[in-house]
C-alpha cells in the first residue's frame, strides 16, 4: 500500500486527513492530488514522521540539508544541526553525508528528525565502490540498488534517484559547452559512471525495479536534477531540458505504478528564467510536486546566498515551486555550522511565505500580526513572527527610555500613538 494507490482506491489514509487538516483544504482535495501524483506525502512507516504534504495548492515547504563531509565529520554537530533546522522550522530533513559512518550517521539523524527524512543514496554507493575497489566508476549497479534499498529499510522517506542523467542527456551536455559544466555531485557520479563504462544509468536503464522498492517502502522518489545549471550562463539551456523530458516521462511510469515522485529543480538562474523553468517543468510532468535548490538569482554573492537563494525561492513558489532547499550563508564555500543552517532555514521560510502571501495562501497570520502592531501588543507581535527569538533579541537591545509601549526607533515620536490620538473614528 502507498498512499498514491489508497487514493486512487478512494481511502483517506491518516496522513491525507493531517495534511487537510494543516493546510485547511477539503481532504477529498487531497486525496484526489494524491491519486494523480500532484501532491505528494513523503511517509515511510518504519520512520512514521509528521504528515508533510508537498504539491499542488499547498503551502511552499522547505527542506534543511545537513550532513558530513569527508574534510570534516562530527556526528554531534550534524544532530545539533538536524536540531537547529527544526526550531526553524524547516518541513524536512535531507542527510547529505560522505565522511564518517554514513549508516550510524544517518540512523542518528533519523531518530532525531520527527518530518520527511531525504537522502542521496549515489553517495554512499560511491564512497562505498571507493573504499572497497578504487573509484566511483567501480560502483556496481547492486551497490546503487542496494544502497536505495538497505536506506528504505532504515525508514528513509525520499530519496534523490538521478534518472535523467543517461547516455542521451550527457551527449547534449558535452555538445552544449556550458561554463561550469555539471555542480550536482550525485549527477557527476553517474556521468563518470556512464562514460567509463559505457553503460547506460542502470537507475533509468532499470527504472521498473527502482519502482519496486519505492513501491514496498512507499518511499518518494525525488527525481534529481542532475543538469542543474552552476552558473546563470548555463540556465536553462538544452542539457537542463534533455535532463527534463526524460524526468517527465519517468514521473508518468512512476505514478501508474503507484510510486510517488516530485522532481528537483535550479540551480543558478537570472530572476527572468525562473518562470519559464518551472511552466516547462510543470508541463512536461503533468503538474508533479517541484521541488528547487535555490534558484539562486545571481553568481557573486558568496557569504549571501542565502538571501541569493531566498529571492529566487520567492519567485519560483509565486510561479508553481512546491519546495524550497535552502541554501545556507556557507554555500559554495565551506561545510554549514549550526548557526549557518539556522540562518539559511528561516530565510527560506521568508521566501516560502512570500510566495504564499502572494499566491493567496495563510494570510490570516500577516493580518493579526498588523493588528498587534497597530495595538503595540508585543507579545502578539512575537507569537506571530517567523523568528521571535531574533524579534526579543533586538527589542530587549535597546528598549525605549520612557514610553514603553513603543520602540527606542522613534520613542516619544512614535507615529502609531500619534495617529491613535487624534486620527477618532
Ligand atoms: S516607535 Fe516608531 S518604529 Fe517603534 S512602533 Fe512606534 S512607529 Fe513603529
Amino acid at each position: 500500500m502507498t498512499q498514491i494507490s489508497d487514493a486512487k482506491k478512494g481511502v483517506v489514509t491518516k496522513q491525507m486527513k493531517d495534511v487537510s487538516k494543516y493546510e485547511k483544504i477539503d481532504v477529498q482535495l487531497i486525496r484526489r492530488r494524491v491519486a494523480s501524483g500532484k501532491i505528494v506525502i513523503p511517509f515511510n512507516k518504519i520512520h512514521s514522521p509528521k504528515s508533510v504534504g508537498i504539491g499542488k495548492g499547498l503551502k511552499v515547504k522547505v527542506n534543511a540539508n545537513i550532513g558530513t563531509s569527508r574534510e570534516h565529520c562530527d556526528i554531534d554537530e550534524e544532530i545539533d544541526k538536524a536540531k537547529a533546522s527544526l526550531d526553524a522550522g524547516t518541513h524536512a530533513v535531507m542527510d547529505l553525508s560522505t565522511g564518517g559512518d554514513l549508516d550510524k550517521i544517518r540512523l542518528s539523524l533519523i531518530k532525531n528528525v520527527d518530518v520527511p527524512f531525504g537522502t542521496v543514496p549515489i553517495y554512499q554507493a560511491g564512497i562505498d565502490a571507493i573504499e572497497k575497489r578504487g573509484s566511483i566508476v567501480d560502483m556496481t549497479e547492486d551497490d546503487m540498488f542496494n544502497s536505495i534499498e538497505s536506506q528504505a529499510k532504515q525508514g528513509v522517506d525520499f530519496t534523490v534517484v538521478h534518472v535523467g542523467i543517461t547516455k542521451e542527456s550527457v551527449v547534449r551536455l558535452q555538445r552544449q559547452k556550458r561554463l561550469i559544466p555539471m555542480v550536482s555531485r550525485g549527477g557527476s557520479f553517474h556521468m563518470a559512471w556512464i562514460l567509463h563504462n559505457d553503460l547506460e544509468n542502470p537507475f533509468y536503464e532499470n527504472f521498473d525495479y527502482l519502482l519496486e522498492i519505492a513501491k514496498e517502502y512507499d518511499i518518494t522518489l525525488s527525481l534529481g536534477d542532475g543538469m542543474r545549471s552552476g552558473a546563470l550562463y548555463d540556465s536553462n539551456d538544452r542539457a537542463k531540458f534533455q535532463e527534463l523530458l526524460i524526468i517527465g516521462e519517468l514521473v508518468e511510469r512512476a505514478r501508474k505504478q503507484n510510486v510517488q515522485t516530485m522532481v528537483e529543480g535550479p540551480g543558478h538562474m537570472p530572476l527572468s528564467d525562473i518562470r519559464p523553468n518551472i511552466e516547462v517543468m510543470k508541463k512536461v510532468t503533468d503538474e508533479a510536486p517541484y521541488f528547487v535548490l535555490g534558484p539562486l538569482v545571481i553568481d557573486i554573492a558568496p557569504g549571501y546566498d542565502h538571501f541569493v537563494g531566498g529571492i529566487g525561492g520567492a519567485i519560483a513558489g509565486f510561479y508553481g515551486a512546491d519546495f524550497l532547499c535552502y541554501v545556507t550563508p556557507a554555500e559554495h564555500l565551506c561545510l554549514p555550522d549550526k548557526n549557518d543552517v539556522r540562518d539559511g532555514v528561516i530565510v527560506s521560510r521568508i521566501a516560502a511565505h512570500a510566495s504564499d502571501i502572494a499566491r493567496g495562501i495563510d494570510r490570516d497570520v500577516d493580518y493579526s500580526f498588523s493588528k498587534a502592531r497597530e495595538d503595540l501588543n508585543w507579545d502578539d507581535m512575537f507569537a506571530f513572527c517567523i523568528d521571535p527569538g531574533k524579534a526579543k533579541e533586538y527589542r530587549k537591545k535597546r528598549l525605549p527610555l520612557e514610553d514603553k509601549s513603543s520602540c527606542s526607533m522613534c520613542g516619544k515620536l512614535c507615529a502609531i500613538e500619534i495617529v491613535k490620538k487624534y486620527l477618532k473614528d
